[in-house]
């Protein structure tokens, strides 16, 4: 880095942005990715991380022979796939930047938009510049109303605020970063860390790119476990819920058993009502089966925190540990 005095910036036009770029089977697209940041980042000191997230494909290959090329590009590679959450918390973990970006390796993640997110941070002085998606383009709809309740849902049940359309594309400063490493949890809901370090965030629209090379992971049962995930890491309120609706059943169960006793001791007619019997055996078999569920969620959660587990495994990459 070089350090140039200039006391009217927080942040000089030639402090290291580092680049941080989750890969998971994207030998198709990394070097398109690099040429585009490139283009775009001409005239600034930067460095790229790439991590290999145990791609099956040819990407660490790939990256190796962009590192060798280019003296600012560096990766890690992890010893298996451990997900994005894995990927962007290693890549944090290496980034000597004084700025990091994080971005997706399959150009979804538009490389024109740097620029505007990093004068919102050294020249507004924000400390954080993330890209929200304002269309889902390309997207079936009904994935898209999941997603608008969704997002609904979680801000009323937890104490964050995550942004809809909100993605993981952004610049932050060296204190963002060095905040967001020390939540070491195991379970990483990136969306939730990112607003739970709090900081100031200026959000810049953009339309739904679709992806250049390669297939996306995420499958429809897939978000739907990421929807839960999200909940059970930010919000106790399931479990609350689960206290409310006992108490409500019990209550008005209570009142119905009162008025049972009261009609067989009127009218004494024992051998009614199988349809109410059915209908409360099942009602709160089901409920019981979800909230034990839901209870069986969090205690997986904690069983998975205290084993402590390390979050990712580096097989190998070309960093040299100097910090
Ligand atoms: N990715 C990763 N590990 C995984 C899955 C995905 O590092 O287990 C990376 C992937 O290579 C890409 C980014 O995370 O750079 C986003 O993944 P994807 O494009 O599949 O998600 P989408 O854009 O559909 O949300
Ligand atoms: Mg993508």
């Amino acid at each position: 880095m070089e350090i140039i005095y200039n006391i009217s910036n927080k942040y000089d036009i030639m402090d290291l942005l580092s680049i941080v770029v989750p890969c998971y089977n994207e030998e198709e697209s990394v070097e398109i990715f690099l040429r585009e940041i490139q283009k775009v980042l001409k005239d600034r000191s930067f460095e790229v991380i790439f991590i290999n997230d145990g791609s099956a494909d040819d990407t660490l290959k790939k990256i190796k022979d962009l590192a060798d090329e280019n003296a600012n590009v560096n990766y890690i590679s992890f010893s298996r796939n451990f997900g994005k959450e894995a990927a962007i918390y290693a890549g944090l973990n290496y980034a000597k930047g004084d700025m990091v970006c994080l971005m997706d390796a399959d150009l979804q993640h538009p490389p024109s938009m740097l620029p505007q997110m990093i004068s919102a941070i050294e020249e507004e002085n924000y400390d954080v510049a993330a890209a929200r998606r304002i269309t889902r383009k390309g997207e079936p709809k009904i994935k898209s109303f999941f997603s608008h309740r969704y997002y609904r849902f979680f801000n009323r049940i937890s104490k964050i605020e995550i942004v809809e359309g909100g993605t993981d594309y952004r610049v932050m400063t060296r204190q963002v970063v060095d905040a967001i490493l020390q939540l070491e949890e195991y379970n990483r809901f990136t969306k939730g860390l990112f607003q739970w370090v709090g900081f100031e965030t200026k959000w810049i629209e953009y339309e739904n790119v679709e992806r250049a090379a390669g297939e996306t992971t995420w499958s429809f049962l897939g978000l739907i476990a990421y929807s839960i995930e999200g909940i059970v890491a930010f919000s106790t309120m399931p479990l609350t819920l689960a206290i409310i609706i006992g108490t409500i059943v019990s209550i008005v169960a209570f009142g119905y058993m009162i008025f049972i006793i009261a009609k067989y001791l009127l009218y004494s007619d024992p051998v009614q009502g199988f349809a109410t019997t059915m209908c409360a055996i099942l009602l709160l078999g089901g409920l019981q089966l979800l909230f034990i569920g839901t209870l069986g969620k969090y205690l997986e959660k904690t069983y998975f925190e205290t084993k402590n587990r390390p979050i990712f495994i580096v097989k190998e990459t070309n960093i040299k540990d100097s910090d």
